[in-house]
């Protein structure tokens, strides 16, 4: 196999819900820009997903069975989890009777089940790791399939292969976005709103988010999926002077042009992000972005050109980065993105892995 032909590709996406539902948080979008991205390269491209996802690529396959728990606040000495009847299992019975039909399987899960099984399989597996280092379970399983197969395992930022002990020399693989999908907005509404996108949960840190809105008067408009009622209702108890506009989970287009006519996107997220998806996103509409110096919207946003960097939970901080807001071009924060992020160009980051993966799997398919 040579660079230069086509792939037979699987991905696998994540078991915790189906594409489109938001409980895949950015995998759902990593997952449909790397399948645009790869199509479009002339690879061939399939999915397998839990049942009820929306259609991507050209072959979608639909699994049954009971979701798997997302594993954000699992705690670090949560134990592996996997229900009766599991989605998750049955994709993967799925790829070991379809594996002769592909060259190479690309794992989107954070999970357990796939790092185990991979090596007993005949088609290679490469495995990209959504989230930092969570629990001691999956830190083992990711460092086990690292230790035999360092190829096989590939993050989105520095930042987040950091989080673990041992991944010092990982790939890092960036995302991307369909930039056709998202329309550059040169000026944002009046009166002006901040943006918040992402699912309503506590690794998010939102509570900064609202207390930047009753320390400027500025109105937050919130995107996306309402994962804890409760902490949602906390925030807005804790900061009645807060003007926080909940307006529901979006799909892509929908969320796009209500995203680009903010004057900037906020992301305070308490915990590493391994990537940050939505910082993109906001560039490609012409939103600057505001983001602590923590995880990956550190490597996206270029401090001063496309957003400023403020040290992690300074809300004064924050604050004094929104009055500089109107110093960004908009227009050079969508050029950002069409640079280093579009679906092509992280397709091609993905496909040089890819190839690896199924080179460096060569010698043992020999023995
Ligand atoms: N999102 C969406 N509609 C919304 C709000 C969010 O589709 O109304 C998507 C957004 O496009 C992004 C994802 O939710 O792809 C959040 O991903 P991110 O990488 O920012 O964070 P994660 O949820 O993976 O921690």
């Amino acid at each position: 196999m040579t660079v230069e032909q086509p792939l037979r590709i699987l991905i696998c996406s994540t078991p915790v819900g189906p594409l489109g539902s938001g409980v895949g948080g950015g995998v759902e979008l990593t997952l449909h820009s790397l399948t645009l991205g790869l199509t479009e390269l002339g690879h061939h491209v399939e999915v397998v997903a839990p049942a009820g996802s929306l259609h991507v690529g050209e072959r979608l396959h639909q699994i049954d069975g009971n979701l798997q728990q997302s594993s954000q606040g699992a705690g670090r000495h949560a134990p592996i989890d996997i229900p009766t009847a599991s989605v998750l299992a049955n994709m993967w019975d799925f790829v070991r009777g379809h594996q002769h039909r592909f060259d190479v399987v690309l794992n989107l899960a954070y999970d357990w089940l796939p790092l185990y099984v991979a090596p007993f399989l005949r088609v290679p597996v490469a495995h990209l790791i959504s989230m930092g280092s969570l629990t001691d379970a999956m830190d083992e399983a990711i460092l086990g399939v690292h230790s035999i197969a360092p190829e096989s395992i590939a993050v989105h930022s520095r930042a987040q292969a950091d989080t673990f002990d041992g991944l010092a020399d990982v790939r890092v693989l960036g995302s991307g976005i369909s930039l056709e999908r998202y329309d550059l907005q040169r000026t944002a509404a009046r009166p002006a709103a901040l943006g918040y996108v992402g699912r309503i949960s506590p690794e998010k840190g939102i509570e900064d988010v609202a207390a930047v809105s009753a320390r400027t008067g500025l109105p937050i408009r919130v995107w996306g999926l309402m994962q804890d009622r409760d902490y949602w209702n906390r925030i807005v108890a804790a900061h009645p002077s807060a003007e926080l506009v909940y307006e529901g989970f979006l799909a892509t287009d929908d969320l796009q042009a209500a995203l680009g006519s903010c004057r900037g996107l906020l992301m305070t997220p308490k915990w590493v992000e391994a990537f940050g998806n939505v910082a993109i996103e906001a560039l490609a509409t012409g939103v600057p972005v505001i983001a602590y110096r923590r995880g990956g919207p550190a490597e996206i946003v270029a401090d001063g050109t496309t957003g400023f960097l403020v040290e992690p939970d300074d809300v004064d901080g924050l604050v004094r980065a929104v009055d500089r807001l109107d110093g960004i071009d908009r227009a050079t924060c969508r050029e950002y993105v069409e640079e280093h992020y579009s679906a092509v160009a992280f397709a091609r980051r993905a496909v040089l892995w890819l190839d690896a993966v199924v080179e460096a799997r060569a010698p043992i398919d020999a023995i």
